[in-house]
């Protein structure tokens, strides 16, 4: 291949597809270099939720670069690091205190499997060593979080490298894997998917299994589908029951997402570990980790000799962590999680409007500013799309072209069947912002479902 341009040196993430060159961003949109406009319906990866262009984040990361630009923390401390730990510690629910960094969200999953089998091995329950995921769960793509994830295509080409994880189906109430309602689990108070776990447990050997790892509310995967009432509270029932250490991970619900600093508040659970991600630095610097219960860590001074047999050279970077502790004060500075709040229940209710006009429509679910819907070919019968179509793509596709970019996503169900479109804009979004948010939806579901119908 001659190579004339400097993006020809480039390893692209799709070889076969031309992206535009984005020279500025500010507020919630991009700008490409012909000068054209985006609104980033997604915050990039569910990631930039202050938007682009805060300048107190971007002087912070200047100062601390110029104060210490990199610290290796097997050997040394930073201030700015104590700082967002406390504050991030403080934030999380008790006794969940100590944070731990790393520089995304997989390497953070991978932290807490290796800290939840650290813990059962210090403590002498040497055989703990198996993780249970989910079938509808992402957790990231290393070789550990992919194997703890259920993404097919992800995993598909790398079967023989991933390690042998177990997984369960997630709840997903609107299409039942166990052809139940929500209705019928709450009157029995029993939830097959989440007694699947205890059974897999058992049918394991409680003896081996080191620790469960979930999505309070799945994201890339399922597009915002949230639990029923009473699943994740079973599950930490099934967790003490048999000495799992639970790990909820919040990359990409985290930091007021879903109207909360952490999504897990809203439904009455205390992990173990939690991991996350993206939210914490507001996209600015790759910044990731896991808040520790004091358990863990006491265990890990008494029966570990108090260290961790882990770490990566970026862990606790300074430059990072000061976005981080300026991303922080930000949110709580300019009340960002009470506007997130607001918009997200104007967006919910501007999508049901939405969906009278649109067949191609279907359930519409999320908390906060994660919301998403299913892509149906015909929601009068209920049916989806073949995979092959790629429905959501193609919408995604047709928004872009009119000035939006949404975070698509294929495999709704299990992983090969279904599609969903996921929306996350900045939590920074105005009334206005989200009017133009939907105008463009409306416009692009309409050329979507002219190629359709
Ligand atoms: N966990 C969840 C829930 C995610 O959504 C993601 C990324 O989308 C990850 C983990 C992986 O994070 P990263 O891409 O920063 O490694």
């Amino acid at each position: 291949m001659e190579r004339v341009e400097a993006k020809d040196y480039v390893f692209h993430r799709d070889f076969t597809k031309e992206y535009p060159m984005i020279v500025r961003a500010e507020g919630v949109y991009l700008y490409d270099e012909q000068g054209n406009r985006y609104l980033d319906a997604s915050s990039g990866a569910i990631a930039a939720n202050l938007g682009h262009g805060v300048t107190e984040i971007a002087e912070a990361m200047a100062e601390q670069a110029k104060t210490a630009g990199f610290v290796h923390t097997l050997r040394f401390e930073t201030k700015v690091l104590h700082e967002l730990a406390a504050e991030i510690g403080k934030m999380a629910p008790a006794p969940l205190n100590r944070v731990y960094f790393t520089s995304g969200g997989s390497e953070a999953n991978e932290s807490a499997m290796k800290l939840a089998r650290q813990y059962h091995r210090d403590r002498g329950k040497l055989e703990k060593h198996i993780v249970i995921g989910r079938w509808q769960g992402y957790h990231g793509n290393t070789l550990g979080s992919l194997s703890a994830g259920g993404d097919i295509k992800r995993r598909q080409p790398y079967t023989p490298n991933l390690a042998k994880f177990e997984h369960i189906y997630s709840p997903y109430c609107h299409r039942c894997p166990y052809s139940r309602t929500e209705e019928i689990c709450q009157r029995e108070k029993r939830m097959p998917c989440a007694e699947e776990l205890e059974r897999l447990v058992k049918e394991i050997g409680p003896e081996f299994v080191s620790s469960f790892i979930c999505e309070p509310i799945v994201g890339s995967q399922q597009g915002a589908v949230v639990p029923p009432k009473g699943y994740l509270q079973r599950v930490r029932e099934i967790c003490d029951q048999y000495e799992i250490v639970l790990i909820i991970d919040e990359v990409m619900t985290g930091f007021g997402r879903t109207g909360t600093d952490f999504a897990i508040e809203q439904f009455g659970v205390v992990p173990d570990i939690i991991t996350f991600g993206k939210g914490v630095s507001a996209g600015y610097a790759p910044l990731a980790g896991m808040i520790v219960s004091d358990q863990i860590v006491e265990s890990l001074v008494a029966n570990g000799n108090g260290r961790f047999i882990h770490g990566y050279t970026f862990s606790g970077h300074p430059v990072s962590v000061a976005a981080g502790l300026a991303a922080v004060r930000y949110y709580k500075q300019k009340n960002v999680l009470a506007n997130g709040k607001e918009q997200g229940e104007y967006l919910f209710q501007r999508l049901r409007d939405l969906q009278k006009r649109h067949s191609s429509m279907g359930q519409i679910r999320g908390k906060g500013l994660l919301v998403g819907f299913e892509l149906l070919a015909d929601r009068s019968r209920d049916q989806l799309f073949p995979p092959s179509f790629g429905a959501a793509d193609r919408l995604n596709h047709e928004a872009l072209k009119r000035g939006a970019v949404f975070y698509p996503g294929a495999g709704t169900i299990d992983g090969v069947n279904g599609d969903h479109l996921l929306i996350g804009p900045p939590l920074t979004i105005t009334r206005e912002e989200i009017d133009e948010l939907v105008a463009i939806l409306d416009q692009s579901l309409a050329a979507f479902e002219e190629q359709v119908y």
